[in-house]
């Protein structure tokens, strides 16, 4: 989860939307339920949607040095063309121009894609410790 740092949680218990942290990010990531840092409800990401999209984020994270690879092979490969005399100096100029533009467009679009506010409910835990306790209370009790 290298490149999901900046992902958003908002609790729709108290409201309010905080950073997540990356221990927070991994607990999503695997469905596991955390504490809300404020009211401290139980939260966990119910919408499939929203999930599905943030389990696609490190994908997201492939694409800036994907990007610049390609960028620099076609730049390079428009300078030997025209050095080869392949391409005009204003094609090669068009050409490069048009690679840094298509370059930036997807790392902007990859940007968008990678802020996130995932929408946290308030679940209840199965059985909460409290709960828990007094049944192995009432248990020892009746021995
Ligand atoms: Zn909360």
């Amino acid at each position: 989860m290298t490149g999901a740092i900046g992902i958003k949680g908002h609790c729709a218990h108290c409201d309010i939307t905080f950073e997540l942290k990356a221990w927070q990010l991994n607990a999503i990531a695997i469905e596991v339920p955390f504490d809300c840092p404020y009211c401290q409800r139980v939260l966990a990401l119910n919408c499939p949607r929203q999930l599905r999209h943030f389990k696609a984020l490190d994908h997201w994270a492939l694409v800036r040095p994907g990007m610049v690879a390609l960028t620099c092979v076609v730049l390079i490969v428009a300078l030997v063309a025209e050095w080869l005399g392949l391409l005009s100096v204003l094609g090669q100029f068009n050409l490069s121009s048009l690679v840094v533009l298509v370059h930036f467009a997807v790392l902007r679009y990859a940007r968008h894609q990678q802020r996130l506010t995932l929408n946290l409910q308030a679940v209840n835990p199965a059985l909460p410790i409290k709960q828990l306790a007094r049944i192995a209370c009432a248990r020892l009790g009746q021995q």
